[in-house]
């Protein structure tokens, strides 16, 4: 049987070791039959994506800090061809303002947090353009805090929700070439990034016991929702925000026995 991805050629920014959630997405387009150029942020975490690559059909691997446009520019110089997704998996903030009240942000750190998690995202775009085919496909990560207050989020949820608003515009200027722009709500994953949110072990394990499905949720659950936005089985869905978090965004009060209130 033809795999829904075979001849699709990508890159994908976000990897840092075999945890993260652009790992499950890459070992999933994979799978699924597409190539794809990887990156790294810096030279420690070049050491766990170098092994990595040797498991997937990876056309190479580059470093990238989204922070700086002359990196940027290097992936682009850096892809041989043409390419027909994207995957944008990347997100930072201080872990000493991922705790406490919001009301507390610096403004350096609101500015970085808005720069690498979600302004990066437009200028990717912007810079591989040229280097897209028609009817590409984008993807970015995004979380359920953006459009609604969780404990020790701050100002990721403000930086999540103007990648979410990123995504509908991204979606209408590139939609003239049929190319998509969409984003994956994840429900909380034990990654770096999600290791750096206070309690976020609490957090992690009161979204389970809450949630419609009550199982941890896995890369293969979000990889395989990335193959779905990847493919040509969702050519009609752009702007769109996919929730991959075993419902927990439709429960709009705590599943636990009343009885005893
Ligand atoms: P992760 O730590 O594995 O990945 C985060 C990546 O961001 C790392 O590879 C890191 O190198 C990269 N990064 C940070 N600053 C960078 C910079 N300046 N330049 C280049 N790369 C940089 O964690 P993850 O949880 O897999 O995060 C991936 C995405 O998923 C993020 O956007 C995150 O917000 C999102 N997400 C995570 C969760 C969760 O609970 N873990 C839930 C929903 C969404």
């Amino acid at each position: 049987m033809t795999k829904v991805l075979e001849g699709k050629r990508g890159l994908i920014v976000g990897i840092a070791n075999d945890h993260s959630i652009a790992w499950g997405i890459a070992k999933c387009l994979s799978e699924e039959g597409a190539s794809m150029y990887l990156t790294y942020q810096n030279e420690s975490i070049k050491k766990r994506v170098e092994p990595l690559s040797q498991k997937i059909n990876c056309l190479g691997i580059m470093p990238c800090d989204v922070s700086e446009t002359s990196s940027l520019e290097n992936v682009c110089d850096g892809i041989e061809g043409n390419i027909d997704f994207f995957v944008h998996a990347v997100a930072y903030s201080d872990k000493n303002e991922l705790a406490g009240k919001y009301l507390n942000t610096s403004k350096e750190n609101f500015l970085k947090t808005l720069h690498i998690s979600a302004y990066s995202l437009t200028e990717m775009t912007r810079l591989l353009s040229p280097k897209m085919n028609n009817g590409s496909s984008i993807l970015a990560l995004t979380y359920y805090g953006s459009t609604r207050y969780m404990q020790s989020y701050n100002v990721m949820g403000v930086a999540k929700a103007a990648l979410e608003t990123s995504i509908r515009y991204l979606a209408v200027d590139m939609g003239d070439r049929g190319i998509r722009v969409n984003a994956i709500s994840a429900g909380p994953m034990r990654t770096l990034a999600g290791a750096v949110i206070n309690k976020s072990r609490q957090i992690y394990n009161y979204t389970i016991n809450n949630s419609p499905i009550k199982k941890p949720l896995s890369l293969d659950d979000i990889g395989k929702s990335s193959v779905y936005l990847m493919s040509n089985l969702s050519k009609g869905v752009t702007g769109e925000i996919l929730y991959v978090d075993n419902g927990y965004n439709k429960v709009g009060m705590s599943i636990q026995d009343l009885s005893s209130i």
